[in-house]
């Protein structure tokens, strides 16, 4: 315990920083072991998956050129299915990134004078574009397709009411967002999807229940799919990457709506059968193999993550003892400094880039600027640990990964040294923040 202890001490961690972490950790055992068990059927789901579709060595190599026969892409892309138990699924590293995977979705299963609707509010910042919402070259708005929206009620549920009254003639398809995104609304978990799926179905059976899943794989037992959705959808550098896949993104669904995408991802008569798989797909299947459990590690570094900053004062969602649906953190700070601040820290706490001081910037696809904390192997990967803060109110910080806990865990405490490094959180305020865990 003190070699760790003196560990910390050499990567700059102070006694007081250090000691606070612990004493958060001792009220923890009983979420992390939930957490472990989730992880456990999980893992085990994924490996079903692999054996009963009979994974080989031979699927581990690649193909190149046009991709005909790619008996590995087909196969993961088999796995994916049973996993998330649907007809079919599209995994290829052609899908560049989550906004891509989610717009090829969009784009392929509407058509002009359709009518795409949002249930649960706006979307992530970058779907704005796609959508239409801020004007943007190619958005389905260009194409002729419109855009509805109903926002959650103030306490976070499901408008219903106007939910009924936004479903018409033209609504072709229902875009559901699990995750919170760059908002403090609580993220939806897979039981109150299948609510909202259930209560749309039943006005309008035939309209395509879509579900940007993103941050969600695995954090619980069940997927969207499980539960009604004709598509989920997510990116390959977060959740279901496991860290390894270098880039990807994922459809899977309903084998019309699936098809539909591939169509639109290679070409009209060409879909599914083109797409070489170059030499990447041992990092896909391993990558899916261990997304379980390094997802229980950032849902562990989350879990952390509140508690640490909720003792000390912080607003955080979701809060210290909430139930997860995702891997994202929330912490405001209300200050710039504090967004900067934290992020240093979860800079300095890198494996890669540790030296260099990220500083907000104009991202593409946002409309505020962004400062991002990322010295991850595979670049921008947000499973790896991560935060990004856009620079404007409530200057929040939104924190997620870590490929172990062992990491996330001291990301969390480097990022809480930065803050006391620069006047931000005092020692005092962390010496009373333990003395009163520690009463209770
Ligand atoms: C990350 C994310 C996206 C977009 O994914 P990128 O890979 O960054 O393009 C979309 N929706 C949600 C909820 C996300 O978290």
């Amino acid at each position: 315990m003190d070699q760790t202890k003196e560990m910390y001490e050499m990567l700059g961690i102070s006694r007081e920083v250090y000691e606070y972490g612990n004493v958060i950790l001792e009220g923890l055992k009983e979420r992390f072991l939930a957490i472990d068990e989730t992880a456990e059927y999980n893992q085990l789901k994924v490996l079903k998956a692999m054996q009963e579709n009979q994974v080989s060595e031979a699927c581990l190599l690649g193909t190149t050129g046009y991709g005909y026969n790619d008996l590995g892409r087909d196969t993961l892309e088999a796995v994916y299915a049973k996993v998330f138990h649907t007809e079919d699924a599209l995994v290829r590293p052609q899908i560049t990134c989550g906004t891509h995977a989610l717009a090829l979705a969009l784009m392929s299963n509407l058509r002009p004078g359709d009518e795409l609707l949002s249930p649960v509010g706006k979307p992530y910042d970058t779907l704005e574009e796609v959508i239409g919402i801020r004007p943007s070259k190619g958005s389905l708005a260009e194409y002729g397709v419109t855009y509805r929206q109903v926002d959650l009620l103030q306490d976070g549920s499901f408008d219903f009411e106007r939910i009924r009254a936004a479903i018409g003639e033209k609504t072709r398809l229902v875009t559901i967002q699990r995750s919170k995104g760059y908002q403090t609304r609580p993220t939806l978990s897979v039981e109150r999807i299948g609510e909202l799926i259930a209560f749309i179905k039943a006005i309008k059976p035939d309209v395509i229940c879509m579900v940007d899943n993103c941050y969600g794989e695995f954090v619980e037992k069940l997927e969207p799919s499980d539960v009604g959705a004709d598509m989920v959808v997510g990116s390959l550098i977060k959740n279901p990457g496991g860290g390894l896949a270098p880039i990807g993104g994922y459809i899977a669904g309903k084998k019309e709506c699936v098809e539909n995408a591939a169509y639109r991802l290679t070409s009209p008569g060409l879909g599914k059968e083109v797409g070489a798989s170059l030499g990447i797909l041992s990092q896909f299947y391993q990558g899916f193999f261990l997304a379980p459990t390094v997802t229980a590690s950032a849902l562990k570094g989350a879990v952390f993550a509140a508690n640490v900053y909720e003792n000390l004062g912080f607003a955080v969602v979701p809060d210290g003892r909430e139930s997860r649906h995702d891997i994202i953190q929330a912490v405001t700070f209300g200050t710039p400094e504090g967004v900067i601040a934290f992020c240093e820290g979860i800079q300095a706490a890198a494996p890669v880039d540790s030296h260099v001081t990220p500083e907000p910037w104009d991202m593409p696809g946002y409309d505020a600027q962004v400062i991002m904390a990322a010295g991850a192997f595979v670049s921008g990967s947000s499973i790896e640990l991560s935060a990004d803060g856009p620079i404007k109110p409530p200057y929040a910080v939104y924190f997620q990964g870590g490929l172990t806990w062992q990491h996330a865990k001291f990301g969390i405490l480097r990022s809480l040294q930065s803050l006391v490094d620069k006047g931000i959180v005092t020692k005092a305020s962390i010496e009373e923040a333990k003395c009163r865990k520690t009463a209770k």
